[in-house]
């Protein structure tokens, strides 16, 4: 394994959000924990991106992914812990056609191609279309990874796709280096809160100011019996 040899940026992406580590990981089974799922060809870097996310390192001894990795990550946005399951999944295509529960409840789905192999560019298009097919509702991230070599895919291509196929985000890193990786990974935790979150945080603010209310008015009640 290499030492973390990056340039990664501590830059936060979004001023109205704060994103912090949190040291307990350990799962709490009654909270929501969403699914993300990694998608892309074989050896575009989608293990390694994972690694990068929970390690904060670049390991390029990392095993192939035979079918399936499951890991683990708690963050914290705003003060509210985020529970997130990433779902590493091998570059086989057939294997995910076939294996529709892999997609089944993702809240969010990243398709992974490598900036200097115009294949795995190319393959987004079906990527995008299983995806659209097993799991159209999910928020959808393209990310071209290995920014560190040199770049074989055009800017305005992958604009004009961004566009076509209603990506919410779309991000160049290398996990190698570790450029964009945090960029990334606290932009998944914001879309994540903001559309799963933020509604529920805001009604519980509401019931809160209701009782609120209410505790004033019943007091004020109270008072007027007494008087
Ligand atoms: P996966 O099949 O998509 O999971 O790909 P891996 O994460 O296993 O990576 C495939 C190969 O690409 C490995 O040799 C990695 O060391 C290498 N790799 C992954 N990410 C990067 C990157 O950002 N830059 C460079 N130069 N190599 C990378
Ligand atoms: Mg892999």
């Amino acid at each position: 394994m290499k030492e973390d040899d990056s340039i990664e940026e501590e830059k936060n992406i979004n001023p109205e959000y704060i994103i912090e580590d949190v040291k307990d990981q350990n799962f709490d089974n009654n909270k929501k924990t969403y699914k993300v799922i990694i998608i892309g060809n074989t050896g575009v870097g989608k293990s390694c991106i994972s690694f990068r996310f929970l390690k904060k390192q670049f390991n390029d001894q990392l095993p192939a992914t035979i079918s399936l990795d499951v890991s683990y990550y708690r963050v914290k946005i705003n003060n509210r812990i985020i529970q997130i399951q990433f779902w590493d999944t091998c570059g086989n295509d057939e294997f995910a056609q076939k294996t529709p529960n892999l997609f089944k409840n993702s809240s969010l789905a990243i398709i992974v191609y490598a900036l200097n192999n115009m294949q795995s560019f190319k393959d987004i298009y079906c990527w995008n279309n299983i995806l659209n097919e097993l799991s159209f509702d999910c928020i959808k991230y393209l990310v071209g990874n290995k920014s560190d070599l040199e770049r074989v895919i055009e800017k305005n291509k992958i604009e004009n796709f961004v566009d076509s196929y209603n990506f919410s985000k779309y991000f160049e890193t290398s996990a190698k280096s570790g450029c964009n990786i945090k960029e990334l990974m606290d932009s998944i935790v914001i879309s994540l809160y903001e559309k799963f979150e933020k509604e529920n945080e805001n009604k519980s603010d509401t019931i809160s100011l209701k009782k609120e209310l209410h505790r004033k008015k019943s007091k004020k009640t109270i008072r007027g019996c007494c008087k």
